[in-house]
């Protein structure tokens, strides 16, 4: 199968302007229009020889990504977006816009193998990895969007489907060409790549030496209980997380962020907040407390304001610094899978 223009590295523009016989700055004004501008059609190209964007033509399928649903929230605050990834699967991206910033939302794979208990993306169990040109296909096709709505993109979180560490290998790249100047050029410290802690990874993540920002996706403060909450045997204990913290910081002076879905009556009692300041004492990071958004399918639920606060307040009291994420996207589903999970209970057209 042809690969898709976002496929399109350093490298291949390189080969293929020296096979077109053009001048070999020519690959990087098609960098340029390809992750600079996110311009994937070769007619808008306008600086381009014909024959070489005729070669790239050849080599790539071009046009804009195939995005197959957009829902926008009533307060316009959150845009969510389907991707068709072929093979009757989609995954799903968001725009996220608050205040100056806009933040993307991207998916790493699709479906998700770790299954935690609260959360949609694995309900179907995992499908396949993301390449590098899907996941900066979601990031362009979110970024054209924001770029119409006259916001500028400034943020980048690795929270949507899949568990980011089982995929570098196609994620990494995909970053470095977010980052690089010559491809999007988006600073590093404004990637964020959430995991659940798959020890291997994020060991490759530390020694990356690009300043990205890591989050745990942490959600209870021991072992057995986060085992029940995210119950997948390859995800690093409290303590291997909390070390895996101190060595981020070592490696790139860079503090954790530690997120932490309150699932009612689950996670969220005055213990769990006792327990949770003794875990993460003397670690330099924050806490983000994320509400849950419910999910029919999923047996849990969102905890009251009260709780919530008193939760937050119990934890700044015991010196963590914490962050509580505001309601966002709850009206289109936007927590992670449940837009596609509700495209794929419709019935067949
Ligand atoms: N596998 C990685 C990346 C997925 S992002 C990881 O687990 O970190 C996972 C994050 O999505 C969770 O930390 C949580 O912040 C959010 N999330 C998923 N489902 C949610 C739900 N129903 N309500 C609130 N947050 C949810």
């Amino acid at each position: 199968m042809t690969p898709r223009i976002t496929e399109l590295t350093r490298e291949s523009a390189a080969e293929l302007a020296a096979k077109s016989g053009v001048p070999a700055y020519r690959a990087k004004q098609l960098l340029a229009w390809v992750f600079g501008r996110g311009v994937l059609d070769p007619s808008r190209w306008t600086d381009l020889p014909s024959g070489f964007k005729d070669a790239v033509g050849a080599a790539y399928a071009t046009g804009d990504p195939a995005v197959t649903a957009v829902e926008t929230d009533p307060g316009s605050t959150t845009e969510k977006f389907l991707l068709d990834v072929g093979g009757a699967e989609t995954v799903e991206a968001v725009l996220i816009m608050e205040g100056d910033r806009s933040t993307v939302c991207l998916s790493t794979q699709v479906g998700c193998p770790v299954k935690c208990g609260f959360c949609a993306s694995g309900l179907f169990g995992l499908k396949r990895n993301l390449t590098r040109g899907e996941i900066l296909d979601q990031y362009l096709a979110i970024r054209n969007r924001a770029a119409a709505l006259g916001r500028p993109v400034t943020n980048v979180v690795v929270m949507g489907m899949g568990e980011p560490m089982l995929n570098l290998g196609n994620l990494l790249p995909a970053l470095a060409t977010m980052n690089d100047p010559d491809g999007c050029g988006l600073g590093a410290r404004h990637i964020t790549v959430s995991t659940v802690g798959v020890a291997k990874g994020v060991e490759r993540f530390t020694e990356e030496p690009r300043q990205y920002t890591l989050a745990f996706s942490l959600h209870a403060p021991d072992d057995a209980l986060r085992g029940e909450i995210v119950p997948f045997p390859a995800a690093m204990s409290c303590a291997e997380i909390v070390d895996a913290a101190h060595r981020y910081l070592r490696a790139k002076g860079r503090e954790v962020t530690f997120e932490y879905v309150l699932l009612d009556e689950v996670n969220c009692r005055p213990s769990h907040a006792r327990a949770l300041a003794e875990l993460l004492r003397g670690v330099r990071g924050t806490v983000n407390v994320i509400p849950f958004n419910e999910v029919p399918e999923q047996p849990f639920r969102r905890p009251s304001d009260r709780v919530i606060d008193a939760f937050s307040d119990d934890l700044r009291a015991r010196g963590l610094k914490v962050t509580v994420r505001k309601r966002k996207g709850h009206d289109i589903a936007a927590a992670c899978g449940q837009l596609r999970l509700r495209e794929k209970s419709k019935p067949a057209p």
